[in-house]
Formats: structure tokens, sequence, C-alpha cells
């Protein structure tokens, strides 16, 4: 197997206040062996719940 490199690990952030209480829209779609709704695809509409309201989320390193 291939050796896979580590990538640092980073925090989605809100652009506007800074919180991490941010989330995107997605479509979750059912697996019926799981039993349970996985993520299907992340869409580029976010959403900061301290702000509430639309936001831009920003990728920082921890
Ligand atoms: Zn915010």
């Amino acid at each position: 197997m291939a050796q896979r490199r580590e990538e640092p690990k980073v925090r989605m952030v809100c652009e506007d206040c800074g919180s991490e209480e941010v989330t995107r829209d997605a479509w979750a779609e059912w697996n019926v062996d799981m039993q349970h709704w996985q993520l299907g695809a992340v869409f580029d509409y976010a959403y900061c719940h301290r702000c509430q309201a639309n936001a831009h989320i920003e990728e920082r390193p921890i």
C-alpha cells in the first residue's frame, strides 16, 4: 500500500467572527448496508450559527 502523507489539521472558522460554529449545505445519502445517512456532497453555501447569517468559511491551521 502507498504511504499517504499526513496533512496538517485545520480549523474551519467564520471569516467575520472567527467562530467554529459553522455548517455547510450538504446532501446525505441513505446507505442500505450501514443503515445510516452518509455524506454525499458538500456545497458552497455556509452558515455561521453565532452570526446567525450566511458566512464565508476560512481554513486556519490549528
Ligand atoms: Zn460568524
